[in-house]
């Protein structure tokens, strides 16, 4: 099939491809329960609709996952991963259009939880996998592609049980997830940042509160201690040399698709981005009554790292520093290993053909840029050596906000780039 076919096919889908985002919004799939039951039932009987082969594959019944298969000639296969999983909707009264209304605008968009961080991407899969599967020659590159659960919660039951237990199988992966920037700034995702999650306990002596010298207060231990953690900002990391070009795409992606121009200090935020770790303390835990000086405080940081990185030696200094604190009781403890996230070499057959289909589509060169953020790629990658790349329909501000709703513009991109994809790649 041409690549002016596949355009012609995706574009006259586009009417199909906004029904089926709006659809898979419509039920609620989001955290703590995370059913993916309902989006499966409804992608199945899209794929039966069409004949296109499909498994499911589910540890827990309600968190299926789903996968269509489209054979090719050759032993090559390739993977695209996407989840249907989505974070809860928050306040009703912050959503113009009821959260799980898929409601579909004139002006082009689709609306939901999810719509963003990704049904839509998924709905773009599934059209996707009813082209190729109507080409009259099979493709040479077999294709599946899986729509799975719990990726907002790691991957549990979803794209971690797959790969874990041996069923996703194939020679590169792409990931569907994250923000490809549309037409203006399009990009592949060749990375994500991992995390050195760090927890800060402070143990006291409790006391009346009319008497607190009487007691050793747990809270004031912690926060004399909090910003010393948080110098690890300050901490150079010593990354892979290859990894220059795509950190400074990834910044200037950052700070360009902000919904607001940033400030002085948040462009200088930007910057330092990816050459040092991010500290957020985003929990703490203290405290019963007013009266009572508390024996036990605890906090968690948020601390990301680039891939590439040396998580241990940020673990040693995050213990230097509290060290350094001075201050008795406080005990840390930093969660981390060998490798943060994951990356792969811009430079692959891989990255240059993903790369050369983003351009077909948008006629733009796309860059290569890291994810601040997750994705299934890391558990995929990580279990199973499949070499994972992003291409992502998200819009920019979208992924977990009120309001959250992807233009249909950006899921006719998505059919593009997943079906040629798979017809362009050589290995
Ligand atoms: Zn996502």
């Amino acid at each position: 099939m041409s690549y002016n076919k596949v355009k012609s096919e995706a574009e006259k889908a586009q009417d199909e491809v906004a029904e089926l985002c709006s659809g898979l919004v419509q039920f609620n799939s989001a955290h703590p329960e995370g059913k993916t039951d309902e989006c499966v039932a409804y992608i199945k009987e899209y794929l039966d609709g069409h004949g296109i082969e499909n498994e499911i594959h589910a540890n827990d019944p309600v968190k299926p996952n789903i996968v269509a298969k489209i054979s090719g000639t050759s032993e090559r296969k390739i993977l695209w991963v996407g989840h249907l999983d989505v974070v809860p909707e928050g306040k009703p009264e912050f959503w113009t259009h009821p959260p799980y209304s898929g409601k579909i605008t004139d002006d082009g968009y689709v609306w939901g939880r999810g719509s963003s961080d990704m049904k839509g991407a998924c709905a773009a899969a599934m059209v996707s996998a009813r082209i190729l599967n109507e080409m009259k020659k099979p493709p040479e590159n077999g294709v599946e592609f899986w729509f799975t659960a719990d990726e907002e919660i790691g991957g549990g039951e979803g794209a971690r049980w797959l790969a874990e237990s041996g069923r996703l199988k194939g020679d590169v992966c792409v990931i569907g997830d994250g923000n490809g920037g549309g037409r203006t700034l399009p990009s592949i995702d060749i990375g994500c940042k991992g995390g050195a999650g760090t927890r800060l306990v402070a143990r006291g002596k409790t006391a009346h509160g009319s008497t607190p010298f009487l007691g050793d207060n747990a809270i004031k231990k912690l926060m004399k201690v909090i910003p010393y953690v948080e110098k690890i900002d300050q901490y150079r990391l010593e990354l892979p040399e290859e990894l220059e070009g795509p950190i400074k795409d990834s910044i200037s992606f950052v700070v360009k698709t902000q919904p607001e121009p940033l400030t002085k200090e948040q462009r200088r935020a930007a910057r330092r981005l990816f050459h040092y770790p991010t500290v957020a303390c985003n929990i703490f835990n203290a405290g019963v009554k007013t009266n009572v000086v508390p024996d036990y405080a605890e906090c968690q940081f948020d601390i990301r790292l680039t891939p590439g990185s040396k998580p241990l030696k940020v673990k040693e200094r995050i213990e230097q520093l509290v060290e350094e604190a001075g201050v008795p009781g406080i005990e840390v403890i930093v969660r981390a290993r060998e490798t943060a996230g994951y990356h792969e070499t811009p430079d692959s057959a891989f990255a240059e053909q993903l790369g050369a289909t983003v351009k077909k589509v948008t006629r733009k060169k796309p860059v290569y840029k890291i994810l601040t953020g997750g994705t299934d790629a890391i558990s995929i990658k990580n279990f199973t050596g499949i070499p994972c790349l992003g291409y992502g329909t998200s819009m920019t501000g979208m992924a977990h906000q009120p309001d959250e709703r992807i233009s249909i513009e950006n899921l006719v991109l998505g059919v593009k780039v997943y079906s040629w994809f798979p017809l362009l790649y050589t290995g």
